[in-house]
């Protein structure tokens, strides 16, 4: 039986076994309070009558349908001349051979990467107490929770992606991601398997270790933030900066103005979603920060020789 409901009689009633628009029906009739995208949920796990599976599907076609729908228009965007004056290295237009070999080898990843986690996911959830009950907690909780995993996410990613970037660990594994020095959308996630999961700890293991300190996670919020997370990756990797960027109206946002100049210089922009480590440790990329860096540098040596003397 579903854990969707807390109530066996109400899984009962409900039931499932006929088709999912059926369900949907039963569960529209029997719980009218819950919001519309409640019960979708509920008449999938209700429909699935398999915790498991109904989880490791749901997940695995999330980051399928969210990556691919989100890398579609700039594929498109990529075909149109208009558009050419808002990217940020004008004259590296990816190919149609290499946005297809790329397409290939994540897909590739996807599947065999992702095969496990389909079958594991759920029961992992379970032990440490992520709800998939209905209904869903208030958009606030939600909100708040998503911008910590935003920030604690940024956080891992600076340190763990400047480790890539050292010695052995660049050769063997971070050059792949670098194989394209103008990046484009589908590139987010072209990369070798064990940066995919350092990497990626900081989006899954994240919300698992405030699951664990907290006891408070529903699924559905893992969900919206997963899809979140692909969003940022995908549009970091656009290649592409416009006026309405959102880095326009948040100015720590990094962008793909941000992670564009990591792909052209190999060095500096290490965090993902955030300007602040960057920032602050003074790892900005591209030879503007490179400038400043410099100019802070000079200042610092002429005060201390004005000091000593
Ligand atoms: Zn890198
Ligand atoms: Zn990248």
């Amino acid at each position: 039986m579903s854990a969707v409901f807390n109530n066996a009689t109400l899984s009962a009633v409900i039931g499932h076994g006929k088709s999912y628009s059926e369900t949907l029906q039963s569960v529209m009739l029997h719980q009218p309070q819950l919001n519309r995208m409640e019960q979708y949920w509920a008449a999938w796990y209700s429909y699935m009558d398999n915790d498991v599976l109904a989880t490791g599907l749901m997940f695995f076609v999330l980051h399928e349908f969210m990556y691919f729908f989100r890398c579609l228009p700039w594929a498109i965007i990529d075909q149109i001349p208009f558009f050419r004056r808002y990217k940020l290295q004008p004259t590296k237009i990816p190919s149609a051979k290499e946005q297809w070999y790329c397409l290939k080898s994540v897909l590739l990843s996807h599947f065999l990467v992702e095969a496990i986690p389909i079958w594991t996911f759920h029961p992992m959830c379970q032990k440490l107490g992520i709800s998939v009950s209905v209904p869903f907690p208030t958009l606030k909780t939600m909100a708040l929770q998503i911008s910590l995993f935003f920030i604690l996410e940024d956080t891992w990613h600076y340190w763990a992606h400047r480790l890539f970037h050292y010695g052995i660990f660049y050769k063997y594994i971070h050059k792949q991601h670098h194989r394209y020095a103008a990046p484009f959308g589908l590139a987010a996630e072209y990369a070798h398997p064990v940066e995919t999961l350092s990497l990626g700890f900081g989006t899954v293991g994240m919300p698992i270790l405030y699951v664990l300190y907290t006891g408070n996670l529903h699924l559905f919020t893992l969900c919206l933030w997963i899809t979140l997370r692909l969003f940022q990756a995908v549009d970091s990797h656009s290649g592409y900066d416009f006026p309405w960027s959102l880095n326009k109206f948040l100015p720590f946002w990094a962008g793909a103005e941000h992670h564009d100049l990591h792909h052209h210089y190999f060095i500096g922009n290490y965090a993902s979603s955030f300007r602040w480590w960057d920032y602050s440790l003074d790892t900005e990329a591209g030879p503007e920060a490179k400038a400043e860096r410099e100019e802070r540098m000079k200042r610092k040596a002429e005060e201390k020789a004005k000091k000593a003397n």
